[in-house]
């Protein structure tokens, strides 16, 4: 192999040497909504920017464009399908496809999360919030959705023990709450619009738990970060006290994030179903 090149994993290999294909919702970038470009994993050329990135639900990335002149197409021998490598290294990356109906560019690059590595756009920072409202597949169901959630993740926050697993959670002695991390860009969606999703998805007046889930690691609570976002919950359980609701979340401060194991996250993105315990319902 070329010593210009990245040394690869054999898994990479198998892709990008051998024109595998990943398993479908495998791929590291499929939920991926950060602002960056995406690169060859084998040469580092830039391929992709995060600005053609569309969900395609087909379970690999998806670009509608290309970086000009990146891309390389070749008809495959059977002349259903057209390989995409990269120009400058002819790695494999997946196929294209046309006239599918997703985007106004009729275009639909999919490709191996595996053939790509992708380097964040730091000068758009994103910022942090945690919520609390029961079972986490189901509060980072919603969350994941919202435009200007750039990344979610799930784990467990407030408590005691570090390191702490979902079967220690269980137990009930780790004094952690099932919590969703939610990534956001504030130029696109507000703490307030945060806040009002978190209480528009959950039954913010039980005070055992969340739906059938029963439990101190299902209660509702909002860690914040600073001030800002504690003035803002308290306005928020202000207004719904007004409004004659029994509030029963709690406001914390925020503290370490442990992340929850990986079947855990996107859990219901993964599986293609919906939660059981979390519904949408305006009140706002
Ligand atoms: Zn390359």
């Amino acid at each position: 192999m070329d010593s210009k090149y990245n040394q690869l994993t054999r898994e990479e290999e198998v892709i990008i040497v051998h024109k595998g294909t990943e398993q479908p919702y495998s791929g590291e970038y499929i939920k991926n909504k950060r602002a960056g470009i995406y690169l060859c994993k084998r040469c580092s050329t830039p391929l992709y920017s995060s600005e053609d990135k569309f969900d395609s639900h087909c379970g690999w990335p998806s670009f509608d464009d290309e970086i000009a002149g990146a891309i390389k197409n070749i008809p495959d021998e059977d002349g259903h399908r057209t390989e995409i490598v990269c120009a400058n290294c002819e790695a494999h990356l997946g196929h294209v496809f046309y006239d599918e109906g997703f985007t106004a560019k009729e275009t639909r690059h999919c490709v191996n999360s595996l053939s790509l590595s992708f380097t964040q756009d730091e000068t758009r920072a994103l910022k942090n919030a945690y919520f609390a409202s029961g079972c986490f597949w189901g509060t980072e169901y919603h969350f994941t959705k919202a435009k200007g959630v750039m990344h979610t993740a799930v784990g467990f926050m407030g408590g005691h023990v570090d390191h702490p697993t979902y079967e220690q959670v269980c137990s009930k002695n780790t004094g952690h709450l099932e919590t969703t991390q939610v990534e956001y860009d504030a130029d696109m969606i507000s703490y307030e619009d945060l806040i009002r999703l978190f209480f528009e998805t959950h039954d913010f007046t039980q005070t055992d738990g969340q739906g059938p889930d029963i439990g101190p690691q299902y209660l509702s609570c909002i860690f914040y970060f600073d001030e800002e976002q504690f003035a803002i919950a308290t306005k928020y359980i202000n207004i719904l006290r007004a409004r004659g609701y029994n509030v029963a979340t709690k406001i914390e401060p925020a503290s370490t994030f442990w992340q929850a194991e990986d079947y855990h996250q996107q859990y219901y993105d993964n599986k293609g179903t919906t939660p059981y315990c979390h519904k949408y319902k305006p009140i706002f």
